[in-house]
């Protein structure tokens, strides 16, 4: 319930009563309770953000979203760790030394995913459709663990003529 919500004062609690249902509030103030975290608007807006999100999220982006509603900096950066401490999120870095974390769906089996990074622009894309299995090579071996795959490329924006 919103109400049990610690700190719900002000803009945040207005924030979180705006944009998300009671019923998002309650699924995800379970699951918090599942791996022992408690449940602060911060965590839920947090946490909101990165399932309505497309593509992996940075601290920045979150940040810049969040810190005019009343989210401080490093509270959004305290709960991006958090949760992907306690497996909700996936971190995520793709070569450019940044950061970027993921909600990980659980209705999907398997979830693990190949991104997409743009050379030019620097966005990233999920690709949940391509299903591409780390190869179970003895040559992995030689590297540890792959945890990642990542396809590099020119996104369609800029791969169009300019003007
Ligand atoms: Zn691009
Ligand atoms: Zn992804």
């Amino acid at each position: 319930m919103v109400s049990e919500l610690k700190n719900p004062q002000g803009k945040k609690l207005d924030y979180v009563m705006n944009n998300l249902s009671e019923q998002e509030v309650e699924e995800i103030r379970l699951l918090l309770k599942e791996v022992g975290l408690r449940c602060t608007s911060a965590r839920l807006t947090v946490i909101q953000e990165l399932k309505d999100a497309a593509t992996p999220v940075t601290h920045a982006e979150l940040a810049d979203k969040l810190v005019p509603l009343g989210f401080d900096k490093a509270t959004v950066f305290r709960n991006l760790v958090d949760l992907a401490e306690v497996g909700l999120l996936r971190r995520i870095e793709l070569g450019d030394h940044v950061w970027r974390f993921e909600w990980i769906a659980r209705e999907v089996d398997a979830d693990e995913h190949p991104h997409f990074l743009c050379t030019v622009c620097g966005e990233v894309a999920c690709l949940r459709d391509l299903a591409l299995e780390i190869p179970k090579l003895t040559s992995v071996d030689h590297f540890g663990e792959v945890t990642e795959i990542l396809l590099k490329g020119q996104c369609t924006k800029c791969l169009a003529p300019a003007g």
